[in-house]
């Protein structure tokens, strides 16, 4: 069989060099004992590593031309996709592959959950293939898990292969980055957003338009957008009431933070919130930016343009400059887990 013919029939919108370099590995066998996947969300990281997997594990590799071949017993053991949906935090989606996610409700990736995947790892694998884990959120690791984890990476075993998944790559122990083999996500071109949606939705031109521009290079997210109407409709709504945010007194701006965190957010949920507003915010800033310089035409939130055109009057530049350095200090204050609330109040306080 010509190995270069090796097709991957991943769900993946762009970062070719990714699927390029995986390909490779496919064909030569030259798979790395550990990986870091890095890049922003909704770029599909989950996805490539869960399909990786899939075709690891895939008792066709080396005889089918599609990986993963979807025929034979391993591959019937999951369904595709299904890893990202699984809602236990070790959740067994195939005797081989474990995945491990941070709860919901707390703050790390914890020490038990790290030792189970280890012992998952160590345990003979189902028919002598891979044994494969992959841990997301892998950035907010504690200290103790992480320094488990070198362990294993320190005595690689063959065919264990272990995936790690964070936005940010300097969050991770410089130990266990240097010991793994990083892959780089980046933001997909808007104009390729665009094409797939008019082409696989079968939308107009003007929502396919809107949608690629909102989701600031991220084809799941412009997917979300399209097809999970109230995710869209809480996207829009906080969007103009930010955009009406500048006109009110700071009495007015409180009471709006108060109602977009919601009276149950707390914990990492709220500081998850917060940091989307905030992205928001940063998001209409430069918007308004464009607007100020005469390029309407390049705004991210196309949806509200003209409530933006309005607000780009009352907003000159220097303030917008402002909020936007306010924004920053904002996103750091949320990183060195100050109360959500009082982030976005810091911001408000501002301009
Ligand atoms: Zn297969």
């Amino acid at each position: 069989m010509n190995n270069s013919a090796i097709q991957l029939n991943w769900p993946l919108l762009g970062n070719e060099h990714i699927l390029n370099y995986l390909r490779k590995s496919l064909t030569t066998g030259e798979v790395s004992g550990s990986y870091v996947f890095v890049g922003p969300d909704d770029l599909g990281k989950t996805t490539v590593a869960s399909h990786f997997a899939y075709s690891l594990l895939c008792q066709n590799r080396g005889k089918s031309s599609v990986l993963p071949c979807g025929q034979c017993p391993s591959c019937r053991q999951h369904r595709l996709g299904r890893v990202d949906e699984a809602e236990d935090s070790l959740a067994s989606v195939h005797a081989d592959l474990h995945l491990v996610k941070k709860d919901k409700e707390k703050k790390n990736v914890s020490i038990e959950q790290t030792r189970d995947l280890i012992k998952a790892l160590s345990m003979s694998s189902f028919m002598n293939s891979y044994k494969i884990g992959i841990i997301k959120h892998a950035d907010t690791m504690s200290s103790e898990a992480a320094n488990a984890l070198l362990k294993t990476l320190e005595e690689p075993r063959n065919k264990v292969v272990v995936i790690l998944i964070s936005t940010d790559l300097a969050k991770l122990p410089e130990t266990i980055v240097s010991r793994s083999q990083v892959l780089r996500f980046h933001q997909v071109s808007t104009d390729v957003i665009y094409q797939y949606l008019v082409k696989e939705f079968g939308i107009g031109r003007v929502q396919a338009k809107n949608l690629a521009r909102l989701s600031l290079g991220r084809p799941a997210l412009a997917v979300k957008f399209l097809q999970d109407q109230e995710f869209y409709q809480s996207y829009f709504k906080r969007t103009e009431s930010l955009l009406n945010f500048w006109r009110m007194d700071l009495n007015g701006r409180f009471a709006a933070i108060n109602e977009m965190l919601g009276p149950k957010a707390s914990g990492q949920e709220a500081a998850g919130l917060a940091r989307r507003i905030l992205e928001t915010w940063q998001g209409l800033a430069r918007d308004l930016i464009l607007c100020n310089s005469g390029q309407v035409d390049l705004v991210q939130h196309e949806i509200v343009r003209e409530d933006l055109e309005l607000a780009g009057k009352s907003l000159p530049l220097p303030l917008i400059m402002e909020l936007l350095r306010s924004i920053k200090q904002a996103e750091d204050y949320l990183r060195a887990n100050v109360n959500p609330k009082s982030a976005l109040e810091y911001v408000a306080m501002s301009v």
